[in-house]
């Protein structure tokens, strides 16, 4: 008998890892420090993004043996606000992310991948702490360093179903503030890359913002946070044991879409151990995630050298488009000028690194 693969994290990436192992014929142990699958999340809403391809995010998943049997709504359009508040409308005839809750409720993403592998005969112990990294296994425990941060709230809400954005270093340093809302239930959160400290009084002037300018109105609202770990040249490998979502620092870079880039890398880490060849691992990642990683680097290279200005010449240039889907996609793909700015972009990051450290990791809750 083989033994099974032994897995820290059971997230997106975890849990992807996993269901790729077992479905192809492999055994897979996942440990979680916490109770409960999905609970680092708050029953907030995320989007996953459904731009950075010409293929639909659903059906590449589908590809990898993901069932979308999680609650999602496709959204193919956004208010966005720039720095002095003018109002931009972007329409898509495809879905540019698709809604999903994450959290240990029923429906939540979260909770469909853990019963996707509970049938899959994947292994579970969860409230299991792993304190030492598992040699030909996969570590997907989720960010270890603190690059951003976003805090916000859940809340019911009588307003219809849409998507806010505002990008201004007023309400979000060097990020930006949404507001989500499908099906009577709402998410408002600031997304911050600096000035962490500062956090609650932007996450108030947000909802300010979103209070005069989308109609926001809520009630028992629940306040939430977490983190980000984001790396212009993730980790990806350590002697036979490999590192995937987070937990290597894969991420987008821009904007802190994360699930997708979780979830593809989660199931390039369990078919490159099943199919016993680790150092496989390595090539898919640069076939199909290396020139997003780039992408994402330098776009946030640019951001900061423009300020919240950077992201209303992007807004614009989205609202204009007749294929804002495609334009996106072109923004998170590699070009020349991608390469010639890499460099630059990666030096800039490790100087601007906040210097917060997630060095007590097993310990924090
Ligand atoms: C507030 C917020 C909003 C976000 N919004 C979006 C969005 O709109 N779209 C998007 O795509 N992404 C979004 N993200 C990012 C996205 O949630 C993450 O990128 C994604 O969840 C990463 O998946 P992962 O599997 O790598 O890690 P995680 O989801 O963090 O999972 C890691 C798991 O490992 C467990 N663990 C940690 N340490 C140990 C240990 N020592 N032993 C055992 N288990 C351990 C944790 O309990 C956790 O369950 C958001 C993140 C936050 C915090």
């Amino acid at each position: 008998m083989k033994t099974p693969v032994q897995i820290v994290g059971a997230g997106p990436a975890g849990l992807t890892a996993a269901i790729t192992i077992a479905r192809r014929g492999g055994k897979a142990v996942v440990y979680d420090r916490r109770a409960e699958v999905g609970a680092r999340f708050h029953g907030d809403f995320q989007g996953l993004d459904n731009w950075s391809t010409k293929g639909d995010v659903l059906d590449e998943l589908e590809s990898y043996g993901i069932e979308p049997s999680f609650k999602f709504a496709p959204f193919n359009e956004a208010v966005m606000y720039g720095p002095d508040g003018r109002e931009y409308v972007c329409r898509s005839s495809r879905p540019l992310w698709y809604l999903v809750q994450r959290g240990t409720t029923p429906g939540t993403l979260d909770q469909a991948l853990k019963q996707q592998a509970l049938d899959a005969d994947v292994e579970l112990k969860l409230g299991t702490t792993v304190k030492d990294l598992p040699e030909g296994g996969i570590v997907a425990y989720g960010p270890r360093r603190v690059d951003g941060i976003a805090i916000g709230y859940t809340f019911e809400t009588d307003m219809s179903d849409g998507a806010f954005a505002v990008s201004s270093n007023a309400l979000a340093p060097n990020g930006y503030a949404y507001l989500l809302i499908w099906g009577g239930r709402a998410t408002l959160a600031t997304c911050m890359f600096s000035d962490f400290g500062n956090g609650l009084e932007y996450l108030e002037r947000s909802v300010d913002f979103f209070r005069a300018r989308a109609g926001l109105k809520w009630r028992n609202e629940t306040r939430f946070g977490g983190d980000a770990n984001v790396e212009t040249r993730p980790k990806l490998q350590r002697g036979q044991t490999l590192f995937a979502g987070e937990a290597s620092g894969l991420q987008d870079f821009l904007l802190g879409f994360g699930m997708r880039y979780a979830m593809v890398s989660g199931h390039f880490a369990g078919a490159a151990l099943q199919n016993g060849d680790p150092d496989s691992y390595r090539r898919l990642y640069r076939e199909r995630l290396w020139s997003h990683t780039k992408a994402g680097a330098v776009n946030r290279f640019l951001r900061t050298l423009a300020g919240s200005r950077g992201y209303e010449v992007l807004i614009k240039r989205v609202a204009k488009s007749k294929d804002p889907r495609e334009l996106l996609r072109r923004y998170y793909s590699s070009r020349w000028w991608t390469h010639a700015l890499y460099p630059l972009a990666t030096v800039d990051s490790r100087f601007r690194r906040t210097g917060v450290a997630i060095d007590d990791w097993w310990d924090r809750t």
